[in-house]
């Protein structure tokens, strides 16, 4: 049988909908040699060339798609961490299979992505054995996006659903002080005939970058986004990050996803609550120690035999209902315009890479 697509594959919908960079940009520069700036980087910084490659194709990965608050922007915060010996760039951390679908990870306070392609073979195992992997990380540093945590499952026609937790930057509803980090999750599922559906957010009003991001250009936050010092509302980026505080995003309830965020990837991993981070000894360091918890599951053994097939009616449903686009299409557009040209960057910025570099 043949079905008819509604919407081209990428990017999937409407460009109207899809917000672009906004900061100026003076050339284009490939991936690859973005990624090889990075990895240049981080082996300079005292990474192994196992991490350096996982963390220079991540970070390259995010500056392509146009998750700025998580590209070349996070440089000077992954640095300041390895330069204090926060985090260990070099760290081999430890799989544990702890039983035929629940795999245990000690990033052995290295970086969450590599720990996460160390464990791919056991991960891999579990899927096929059992249709599912629970992959709970602790010890671990994740200061990115979440979805390329996902997104490369969901091209395999599995489902993909993760968690992560960070510094306490986030009050509880109707609280004063931080409790949560910015708790982020990211879901991936196939889609017939299509780029994998995928949605990557904070469970804060707004990911604590694209506050830092404000800041940066002195602009005033949405209301609704923090609180000061004092725990009274501010719209003031600088505010909120002075010893202020993130909102949860959908009032209590979208409390309580941060809370199971906190518990699935803080609490179940073995690894630190957000409140727990203490940069004391590290004065400058910026990336979370936390932990993770990823699920890997194999759609087929759910008795659908066209899972994929059925996420895509319901996408063209949500599209004919009115939904003005789905989650990931302005990466995936972004991705798009990025292989076509290059990835848009300012001259100023390729010049700090390149110094940084040592090119
Ligand atoms: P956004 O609010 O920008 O986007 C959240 C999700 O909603 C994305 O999947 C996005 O797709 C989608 N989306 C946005 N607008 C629309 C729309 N109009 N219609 C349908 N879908 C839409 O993300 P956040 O600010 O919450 O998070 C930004 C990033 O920060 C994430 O990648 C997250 O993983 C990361 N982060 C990482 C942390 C860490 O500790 N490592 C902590 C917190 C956040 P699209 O991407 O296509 O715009």
């Amino acid at each position: 049988m043949t079905r008819t697509l509604r919407r081209p594959p990428t990017p999937f919908l409407l460009s109207a909908a899809i917000p672009m960079r906004h900061e100026h940009q003076d050339v284009r520069v490939k991936f690859d040699a973005l990624k090889s700036l990075l990895l240049q980087i981080f082996l300079k910084h005292g990474t192994s060339a196992f991490v350096a490659d996982i963390l220079a194709e991540n970070c390259a990965g995010c500056e392509r798609d146009g998750a700025i608050s998580h590209g070349i922007f996070r440089i000077p915060g992954y640095l300041a961490s390895l330069d204090t010996s926060w985090v260990d760039g070099k760290a081999e951390s430890e799989v544990s299979v702890i039983s035929p679908s629940f795999i245990r990870i000690d990033a052995r306070n290295g970086f969450a992505q590599p720990a996460l392609a160390v464990a791919a073979e056991a991960i891999n195992a579990a899927v096929k054995e059992t249709g599912i992997a629970v992959v709970a990380t602790r010890n671990s540093h994740h200061f990115s996006a979440l979805w390329p945590d996902v997104e490369p499952f969901a091209r395999r026609g599995l489902m993909a659903i993760t968690f992560v937790n960070g510094l306490a930057n986030v009050v509880p509803h109707g609280g004063r002080a931080p409790v949560y980090g910015t708790n982020p999750l990211a879901f991936a599922t196939p889609v017939a005939a299509a780029d994998p559906l995928v949605v990557d957010q904070a469970t804060s009003v707004m990911a604590n970058g694209e506050v830092r991001l404000h800041a940066l250009a002195n602009k005033k936050l949405p209301a609704g986004t923090g609180v000061d010092a004092q725990g009274k509302p501010s719209n003031d980026p600088h505010a909120v990050l002075a010893g202020g505080a993130l909102n949860t995003f959908g009032g209590y309830k979208g409390s309580s996803i941060a809370l199971m965020v906190e518990l699935m990837a803080g609490a179940l991993t073995g690894g630190q609550l957000s409140v727990e981070n203490d940069f004391a000894d590290c004065v400058g360091a910026q990336t979370p120690k936390a932990g993770q918890l990823l699920i890997v599951i194999d759609p087929e053994r759910g008795g659908n035999n066209d899972f994929a097939g059925r996420v895509s009616v319901l996408c063209d449903r949500l599209i004919d209902a009115g939904q003005e686009r789905l989650p990931g299409a302005r990466r995936y557009e972004n991705r798009r315009q990025a292989e076509l040209f290059g990835i848009p960057m300012s001259e100023q910025k390729l010049l700090e890479l390149q110094t940084l570099a040592g090119s």
